[in-house]
């Protein structure tokens, strides 16, 4: 096992990372920007090397300065959390190069599914279902408009490097086509530097429903159930729940199968998780798969009992998987909610600031994950998530009432935060009842 591991991350999934090192008996070594010296994670961590400026691109992605910190302070090991570089094929192998292991899948696999475009190609060939659409990139304006012809609309058009709810388009009729293309792909080249697209049929009233995969270097996967995040605004989750309220045991077998397939067909090894869309007939379709642990994980880990970072870390040591499929065993149902300093009057625009009251909730079924403290200033260029809010219940009536009642205690005062907004949701009765798809948040602010 490895004796000290650098954390190559801030915040909430920062701190998460170095609970766990913690309870394994492994140092950690925090990095951070000069935005983030009084950053939880940096107090947290046995050792903490400022890495540059508090742009991400002189910091946190910073990669020459992350290598030399962990070179420095003798780190065998990296753990890239979510997000900068956690999907960076680059990184991994930078990593490898150094003899610094790469807590994550292969740089191979990495890039497999990170070009959006390609995951589809290879899924299709491994025979995952994929949403209808465009077999791999488009090129030809003219093949663009056959395919859309072809599948119906409204479509879909991509971006093969987007993520995080960015480098999508929706064309309603071949009169929007032209142009969302045109505004997809510019997007996408600011965004990403790749303005590869491709296109696939725009599902009506979908769930997304996603499979937590873990594979080790000897060729064992196994599936952890499903996680339900329909809950989101403009692409991007805010509440996620397990199991799927809607899904059979033998549907989640078989979605649960498939994405253990799609994991192999990239010789996949580490944590990851296979995207679907589900539709009201229970068909299910790829949309991609993240990398990378997820905002998400403690649900799983809350169903499951089981570490999702700890066993990340064993992969990356060479450890086999302790268990098999069979050992798996969901109890109860756990939802979490994503706290944001964000104000929901202004169209949730993020709300930086001085923490100036933290109380968080606490009692029996409740986690929070935050990286969050009273008298902490959180900054303003980084992600405006401050706190996760995780649940546990017997059931799902129980787990919607504990979080109703967490989040009424949750106190943080200084910032505007998303805490009213999840609660209205969480007494919608659409919500209560589990009928949801990915508008429902959206038809939830046109209604107000
Ligand atoms: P990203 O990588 O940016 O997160 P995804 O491909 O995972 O993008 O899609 C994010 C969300 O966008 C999905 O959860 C879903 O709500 C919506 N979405 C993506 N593809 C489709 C589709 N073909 N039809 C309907 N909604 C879609």
């Amino acid at each position: 096992m490895f004796k000290k591991i650098l954390v190559a991350n801030r915040g909430e999934i920062a701190v998460r990372i170095i609970r766990t090192c913690r309870e394994m008996g492994i140092k950690t070594v925090a990095v951070y920007s000069e935005a983030d010296r009084e950053a939880l994670h940096v107090k947290m961590a046995d050792e903490a090397v400022c890495i540059g400026a508090p742009p991400p691109g002189r910091s946190y992605l910073n990669i020459p300065n992350i290598i030399s910190a962990a070179e420095m302070k003798g780190a065998e090991a990296i753990h890239p959390g979510y997000g900068f570089l956690a999907e960076n094929p680059y990184f991994a192998e930078i990593c490898e190069r150094q003899k610094i292991t790469f807590i994550g899948p292969p740089a191979s696999a990495i890039e497999d599914m990170g070009a959006k475009a390609r995951a589809r190609e290879l899924m299709i060939k491994a025979g995952v279902p994929v949403v209808p659409g465009s077999p791999g990139l488009l090129t030809r304006e003219r093949e663009i408009a056959e395919i859309a012809e072809a599948i119906g609309y409204p479509v879909i058009i991509k971006a093969s490097a987007g993520g995080g709810g960015r480098g999508m388009r929706i064309a309603l009729n071949s009169e929007e086509l032209e142009r969302s293309v045109r505004t997809a792909r510019a997007e996408a080249e600011a965004a990403f530097g790749d303005g590869g697209i491709y296109l696939e049929k725009y599902l009506l009233e979908p769930r997304h429903v996603e499979i937590q995969i873990l594979a080790d270097k000897f060729g064992n996967a196994v599936y952890l159930g499903e996680r339900d995040c329909s809950i989101q605004r403009r692409h991007q989750k805010l509440i996620e729940e397990t199991p799927c309220p809607v899904l059979t045991q033998q549907l989640r077998e078989e979605m649960g199968a498939t994405a253990v397939r799609a994991a192999q067909a990239v010789n996949y090894v580490g944590a990851g998780t296979v995207e679907f869309l589900l539709d009201r007939l229970g068909n299910y379709y790829f949309i991609e798969m993240n990398t990378r642990i997820q905002v998400e994980h403690p649900v799983t880990e809350m169903v499951t009992g089981i570490d999702l970072v700890a066993e990340m870390i064993k992969i990356a040591a060479g450890e086999p998987l302790g268990f098999k499929q069979e050992d798996i065993k969901p109890n109860g149902v756990a939802l979490e909610c994503r706290i944001n300093a964000e104000d929901t009057n202004f169209n949730f625009r993020p709300c930086p600031g001085v923490i100036k009251n933290y109380l968080p909730p606490g009692g029996f079924g409740v986690r929070v994950d935050s990286g969050i403290y009273p008298g902490y200033s959180i900054p303003p260029y980084y992600d405006s998530l401050i706190a996760k809010l995780i649940t546990w219940g017997k059931n799902r009536h129980e787990v919607i009432e504990r979080m109703k009642r967490a989040l009424r205690e949750f106190r943080i005062e200084g910032v505007e935060t998303t805490i009213p907004f999840l609660l209205s949701i969480m007494e919608n009765p659409y919500f209560v009842t589990g009928s949801v798809d990915t508008h429902f948040v959206q038809r939830c602010l046109e209604e107000e």
